[in-house]
Order: structure tokens, then sequence, then C-alpha cells
């Protein structure tokens, strides 16, 4: 049986992922990190598809609950393949720099960079092991030009795009492919506080983006159609940034 882990999947664009990819077939393991009654929600959508769907919570930057949580998950379940990864969790914590807290910064890239490496670094060596695996890590237009007020949301989004473009390299031969997504303003959960009739007007499309044109994306990357594409940063954001 084959199966998709979506971090962050409870809500906004990991929701709409899991969706793809159970349309596609796959089995998928929801991750979040406390919102029970929303994972539900999504856990629902995926069934639909007739695919199974298990709850996986645990909060990505804690590496002693994903090595319990995740790492038993993939020791109880040798039957079971993981072929997709999607690194998705990831929150905002603005602030300028002057007056960042260490908290503020220390969490962000926990939920981000820290949360990339506890998972993948327990999956990636069963699709090494199966010489096919697809890993895709959602990032930001923040990491790739950097936005003022989000110093660690930008360093912790640009150190997961080195890391895709790295690993890239070390499993190629191999079969697995990372890549990576870099979403603009997307409507969700995350953008709820953002002046959107004032920032539209910066966007070349003049609107913010669907959950859904994020899914598409990834779910064609995730796919075995994308098998000559790996180490690439796609970028998902009307045209404001290229
Ligand atoms: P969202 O609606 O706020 O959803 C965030 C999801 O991540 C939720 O499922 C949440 O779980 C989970 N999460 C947060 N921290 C976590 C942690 N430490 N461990 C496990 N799960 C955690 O956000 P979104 O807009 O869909 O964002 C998804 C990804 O896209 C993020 O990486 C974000 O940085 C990126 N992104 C978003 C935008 C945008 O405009 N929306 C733009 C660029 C990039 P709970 O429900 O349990 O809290």
């Amino acid at each position: 049986m084959k199966y998709a882990l979506v971090t962050g999947a409870s809500r906004g664009i990991g929701r709409a992922i899991s969706i793809k990819l159970a349309e596609m077939g796959y089995s998928i393991l929801i991750n979040y990190k406390s919102n029970e009654s929303e994972a539900k929600k999504t856990a629902e959508l995926v069934k639909a598809f007739g695919v199974e769907t298990e709850l996986l919570p645990f909060d990505v930057s804690d590496k002693t609950a994903v090595d319990t949580i995740l790492g038993g998950w993939i020791d109880t379940n040798k039957d079971k393949t993981l072929e997709i990864l999607i690194n998705n969790a990831g929150h905002r914590q603005d602030a300028l720099l002057m007056w960042m807290t260490g908290e503020q910064w220390k969490d962000v890239l926990g939920s981000s960079l820290d949360g990339f490496f506890h998972v993948t670094r327990l999956v990636i060596n069963g699709m090494l092991r199966k010489r096919y695996g697809r890993v895709v890590n959602v990032v930001s237009l923040s990491g790739l030009k950097g936005l003022p007020g989000q110093v660690n949301y930008s360093a912790a989004k640009a150190g997961v795009i080195g890391a895709t473009k790295a690993l890239a390299q070390e499993v190629a031969r191999r079969g697995v492919t990372v890549n990576a997504v870099a979403p603009g303003f997307i409507k969700t959960d995350m953008t709820q506080d953002l002046k959107e009739d004032e920032l539209k007007k910066i966007i070349p499309m003049q609107r913010f983006g669907e959950a859904e044109e994020v899914a598409h994306v990834v779910a064609f990357l995730a796919s075995d159609k994308a098998s000559y594409i790996t180490g690439e940063i796609i970028s998902i954001n009307g045209g404001l940034y290229s």
C-alpha cells in the first residue's frame, strides 16, 4: 500500500495537497500539531477517494515526538510504502529584527527548518531502499526574496531551499527527487490577518492564490511524471516575484 505523509495537513495548503494526493490514489498520513477537529475534516475529505488515512499528530520541531510517533509508525508498518513526503508544516511570527524575541526566532525556524530535518531524515531511508521517492518542500516567496518583518521566516524558508538543492543531489541516483514550491500570498488561516485589498495591488494577477493552485503543482512534482525534475524551486505567486 502506497502512502504519502503530509505535514501540517489539518488546514490550508496541507489539506488541499492531501486531497490531491488522495485523488492520485495515495493513502494519506495526516500530520498536524494540535487542531484535531480540522485534521478529522481533512481525513473525511481524503476518505471520499476510497483511500486509507491516519492522523499522526506531532510537532515537527520536537525531535523526540517525531522519532516516537513517526518513527513508531514506520517501524510498525513495514508492509506499507511511504513514497511521498510533503514538508508543509510551518507558521509565521512576524516582528522587526530589533524587536524579535529568541522565542520567535526559534519557534519559526523550528517548525520549518528543524521540522524538515527531523521528518525527512526518518523517511528518506525507506525511499532510498525502494529506489523511488518524492519529497516536496513548501517554502515561500519570503525565502527567495526576503521580506521585511520576517527575518526569522525568510531565514527558515531560505534554509529549506538550500537543503532541497543539497539533498536532491545526494539522492538523485536512487530515483528519489527533492523539490520545493514557493507560494506567494495564498488564502489560508496564515494570511487571514493581512490586508488583502492593499496587497493585491502589488500582485500582477491582482489577487491572492488559492490553496488548490499550490496543490496542483505539488501533486505534479510528487507524481512519476516529474521524473527528471529535482532540486528545483517553483514559484506560485501570480507573477509577484521571479
Ligand atoms: P495554515 O493554514 O496556518 O496551516 C498550517 C498547518 O501547519 C496546520 O496544519 C498546522 O497544524 C501545521 N503546523 C504548524 N506548525 C506545526 C508544527 N510545528 N508541527 C506540525 N504541524 C504544524 O498555513 P498554510 O497557509 O496552509 O501554510 C502551509 C505552508 O505553506 C507553511 O509552511 C507556510 O509557511 C507555507 N506558505 C504559506 C503561504 C500563504 O500565503 N498561506 C505562503 C507561502 C508559504 P494545526 O492545525 O494543528 O495548528
